[in-house]
């Protein structure tokens, strides 16, 4: 029986041995691959090996990395692999659930023989009250099951209908039901109501500015565990689910279309998670542009409910005054059960249930949230499930749980991005500014306690601004740094350095988080800088200086408070950030890391403006072993996962996790291993060693050959070629090389060539062009045989777009893209890996990261090309130093199994020409 089985009432002893071993036989019974697996056709061999790992990894409360190539179905096997394991599941509690409601001994009022048998009996205790206990906890299990049986019935039968009546409106107009209260205790725990008379966004009062009394944790210890409780009161049994994440929008949209394909598609309760900017149905609020606005506004509304609720004898008075406040007009309670219903009743990816939101007018951002305890599969990004508050707003529960994360091979860098954080000078001296104005304006209306801490963070302001070496109260702008370079600082010491180590951070984080001042503040600046929520841009920001001027000759008038950009906040073209105290909340929630977990970057440049503090963490496991401790599974995931050291390092063993609980899978291509021939070159076609070294690298010997290579490659390949290049800057110097010798026009006459785009905006055009050249050349007997593509590792192109076919039939990989080694963050990384990891191999930690971030780049780069079975690929990588053991040894298994090491240019090119010579015989037959 798999660990964690139901209620964990096994662990104690409450079900008889016997009727364990009846369940353990009815799931024996299921071994069959094809019964466990429903699948949409039949699986290749390794996806089923893919499931059936995955199954037991769920099964036995593993930590899986699970390596499939792109292209061989990896969705599909995780989608039929975690969901038969989730039906099985279910089926087993369901059963065990039965078994023991249908045993004559446990019924409420009847004590069960089989269970004294198996209860332990402590020598101390009275029998009496042995048997006591048991009863009482036998009838409490028993109630229950009952209980949830009943609510998993009703639930189940209420989505059914849905399923088979979706046009007649069926949920609006049920019954309230028990969960129909549930469902309003969330909402209201959400702060979520409705007011058919809200009124506008241009109702912010004034009073709603003020910090409300604040009353220090010691003042509020009492208070607060009574706020804990009421908390606890509303939460609801989360039944086990599967939460899924990936990185982009994108990418989360494809997974649930697979499900749709999927055997599960039809009655699988999913429901995808987002941001407000990517759900919101409120036009005045999406309006606002930027995540922080429009999460400010959406919460400030809640707020506002929020009061409304707590003081109703105040409201009105309000009402009369027609001061009511504004609240969000589709976070109607009704309406939202409505949503989360529909969304469970039918698999909806994000635009979909957008599309649904609308149609019931019923925010789908709160009404996704409401969904997940009755979800089977939650999808969701990174961000939301990685980063722990960010999780607890969201909801989500993980205790007991699986969780998938796909798409992982960054997986560090995103933990460590996520709670990394970086403020600019222009940052802080508006924020001072702002806050000494708001300070200013509400003086005497302030209690005691919120003026000290108001006191205090300007205190801290000034002191980070003083520690870049510069002023408050002064332009950033036009602050010089006199002293310019990057320095790298411990916690403790930095805050020593700045002054501040006499401030009790944590308190000060609690204030923050209580107060709201953040949020106050923007919402002042807001109301008092124009009077309009919209962002200051290059348009408007020409008419900001005259409102001020308007409103500073008012009688009465409200403070001039200076934005972002008065103060230099502004980065062109960019939504000014309404509140710069956000960011520095978030830089100041960083320093209360532990003082070996991360570093501060103190990098002074140009001007105050344009320096910058940086809080720097180097041990993600931190954050990452909550999600470990409390989930019952969890399965990183990726199509290149090579090399998992790291992985297996840094966030695993490095969080507490033992060996014995990591399962490692990789599996291998579905192609004929005869489909790809990758090419390690260590010499070109004049003899000239392969070695890009920094030093080497830029001579006219080393350029000319690679052209030289290039030049013989395009007369070999058919279709398309990417060259990749480590740097934007190395690839410029080359192309600038190679129009010089003309060699640019020699290439051009074969293939047309083509260069990945800095913009991200302009990689689709070039994409089309690329892949219509592509075709165009197939279809033609003319010299041009296809395209070349110039492209940078760890660019636009090397993730995310597939060079499938004929457009990618040669991957050439320019040396080998080590990171900067000089750079003062890396190098700060690899000696707090060499002080907490041991050596693996006699090589530092240190160096292995090195040469791990190179690999995976390369990795993520080559495995552009296949995609699919009947997908043939040549690879060649152009550098002798990966013929060594270490970067060998870190390429994809399926490439390194059929890696031809060629010290010589004429054996690799024989090889390359026979190999297309192949395949187009082939093609033809
Ligand atoms: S409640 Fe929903 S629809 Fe309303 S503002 Fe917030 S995110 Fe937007």
């Amino acid at each position: 029986m798999g660990r964690g089985s139901v209620y964990n009432v096994n662990k104690r002893n409450l079900i008889p041995e016997e009727t364990c071993r009846t369940v353990r036989t009815v799931f024996s019974r299921m071994s069959d691959a094809s019964l466990r697996f429903p699948f949409p056709y039949q699986p290749y061999s390794i996806q089923e090996q893919f499931m059936e790992s995955l199954y037991s990894a769920l099964d036995q409360g593993k930590i899986g990395i699970f390596e499939s190539p792109t292209g061989t179905g990896k969705s599909l096997s995780l989608i039929c692999g975690a969901l038969s394991w989730l039906r099985d599941e279910e089926e087993r509690k369901r059963q065990e659930a039965a078994v023991l409601l249908a045993e004559p001994g446990v019924s409420p009022h009847k004590q069960p023989s089989s269970a004294s048998r198996c209860s332990p009996h402590s020598p101390s205790e009275p029998g009496w009250i042995t048997d006591f206990v048991q009863k009482k906890a036998k009838r409490d299990l028993v109630d229950k099951l009952k209980e949830e049986e009943l609510r998993r019935k009703r639930r189940e039968e209420r989505l059914e209908q849905i399923r088979h009546n979706t046009g007649l409106h069926y949920a609006m107009k049920r019954k309230k039901s028990d969960e129909d209260l549930e469902a309003v205790q969330l909402l209201q725990r959400s702060q979520e109501m409705i007011t058919s008379e809200g009124g506008g966004l241009e109702d912010r009062d004034e009073e709603e500015l003020i910090v409300a009394e604040y009353e220090s944790d010691d003042d509020t210890k009492k208070k607060q565990n009574s706020y804990d409780d009421e908390d606890d009161d509303l939460e609801e049994e989360h039944v086990t689910k599967i939460y899924y994440c990936s990185r982009t929008h994108s990418q989360l949209s494809q997974f649930v279309h697979e499900v749709q394909k999927s055997p599960f598609g039809k009655d699988t309760r999913l429901v995808s998670l987002a941001s407000r900017q990517n759900l919101c149905i409120n036009e005045e609020v999406r309006q606002l542009g930027s995540v922080q606005l429009i999460n400010e506004r959406c919460m400030e509304m809640h707020k506002n409910k929020q009061s409304e609720r707590k003081a109703p004898e105040d409201e009105e008075p309000r009402k009369r005054r027609g001061q009511r406040k504004a609240v969000c007009p589709f976070s109607s309670p009704a309406a939202m059960q409505t949503l989360r219903d529909q969304a469970l009743a039918q698999v909806r990816d994000i635009e979909q249930l957008v599309t649904l939101a609308k149609q019931n007018r019923a925010c789908p951002y709160y009404g996704g949230r409401l969904a997940i305890p009755a979800a089977q599969l939650v999808v969701l990004p990174y961000q939301t499930l990685l980063h722990e508050s960010t999780r607890r707003a969201s909801g989500i529960k993980l205790k007991d749980q699986i969780v998938i994360i796909d798409e992982a091979h960054n997986l560090i860098d995103t933990i460590t991005c996520i709670h990394s954080a970086l403020v600019t000078g222009a940052q802080l001296c508006c924020a001072h500014s702002q806050l000494t104005q708001y300070m200013e304006r509400y003086r005497s209306r302030l209690k005691a306690k919120n003026l000290m801490y108001i006191k205090q963070i300007l205190y801290v302001l000034e002191s980070l601004v003083r520690v870049l070496g510069g002023k408050v109260g002064q332009n950033p702008k036009t602050q010089i740094i006199t002293e310019p370079g990057t320095e790298l600082q411990s916690i403790n010491n930095f805050l020593f350095k700045a002054q501040i180590d006499n401030i009790n951070l944590f308190k000060v984080q609690r204030y923050y988080e209580k107060s709201m001042i953040s949020r106050k503040l923007s919402g002042f600046v807001e109301k008092f800088q124009g009077g309009t929520v919209q962002p200051i841009n290059k348009e408007n920001r020409s008419t900001a200086g005259l409102e001020r001027f308007l409103q500073s000759i008012r009688p009465g008038a409200a403070p001039e408070v200076p934005s972002p950009d008065q103060t230099g906040g502004m980065e062109d073209g960019q939504p000014s950030m309404a509140s710069p105290m956000m960011q520095i909340e978030g830089f100041l929630f960083a320093l209360t890391n532990a003082n070996k977990d991360g570093r501060v970057v103190l990098h002074r440049q140009g001007s105050l403006a344009q320096s910058s503090l940086k809080f720097l963490m180097l041990n993600p496991a931190v954050h990452f072993s909550a999600v470990l401790q409390q989930c019952r599974a969890v399965i990183i995931a990726g199509g290149t996962m090579q090399p998992v050291a790291d992985f297996k390092e840094q966030l695993l063993l490095s969080a507490g996790v033992g060996p014995e609980r990591i399962a490692v899978f990789s599996c291998g291509h579905v192609i004929p291993p005869n489909n790809i021939l990758p090419i390690i070159l260590c010499s070109g076609p004049s003899g000239q060693q392969l070695e890009f070294t920094y030093q080497k690298r830029d001579t006219p010997h080393m350029m000319d050959e690679t052209g030289r290579i290039l030049s013989n490659l395009c007369n070999v390949v058919p279709g398309g070629v990417v060259c990749f290049f480590p740097s934007y800057e190395y690839e410029k110097r080359v192309h600038a090389h190679w129009e010089e010798t003309g060699l640019l026009a020699r290439l051009s006459a074969k293939k047309k060539i083509f260069q990945e785009p800095k913009k991200a905006s302009q990689v689709e055009q070039v994409l089309a062009e690329y892949s219509r050249c592509i075709q165009r050349c197939s279809q033609s007997t003319g010299p041009l045989t296809g395209a070349l593509l110039f492209s940078v590792v760890g660019g636009k192109m090397s993730e995310g777009i597939n060079f499938s076919d004929d457009l990618g039939r040669c991957v050439v990989m320019v040396g080998m893209p080590y990171p900067n080694i000089k750079s003062p963050e890396l190098q700060e990384k690899m000696a707090y890996l060499d002080k907490t990891m041991p050596r693996v191999g006699g090589v530092s930690p240190g160096k292995a990261l090195i040469e791990n971030l190179c690999m995976k780049a390369v990795n993520q780069s080559i495995g552009r090309a296949i995609r699919h079975r009947g997908d043939y690929a040549s690879v060649l990588l152009l550098d002798q130093r990966y013929s060594r053991a270490g970067p060998l040894s870190k390429l994809p298994q399926w490439i390194r199994n059929s890696t031809q090491v060629q010290p010589a240019f004429g054996p690799a090119f024989a090889a390359l020409r026979k190999f297309f010579m192949e395949k187009k015989t082939l093609s033809r037959s």
